[in-house]
């Protein structure tokens, strides 16, 4: 069990970086990675996707712009 709170708390922490989908305020976010410095966020619940950017960092910091501007 100790375990399984390990990993709630570093996804909550991991969480805690995307500002929520500025279509759906929805928080189940995931970037997609494909390998080719291309990267981008995606809402699981929209189905929207943020815009492309090299690295995974860089495409959280991407969508976070976004929505501020939203
Ligand atoms: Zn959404």
């Amino acid at each position: 069990m100790k375990r399984v709170a390990e990993q709630q708390a570093r996804h909550e922490k991991y969480m805690a970086r995307f500002t929520p989908c500025p279509f759906c305020q929805g928080k189940d976010l995931s970037v997609e990675l494909n390998g080719q410095a291309t990267d981008w966020v995606r809402c699981n619940a929209c189905g929207c996707t943020g815009p492309v950017a090299d690295g995974e960092n860089r495409a959280i910091e991407r969508w976070n712009q976004r929505e501020k501007k939203a």
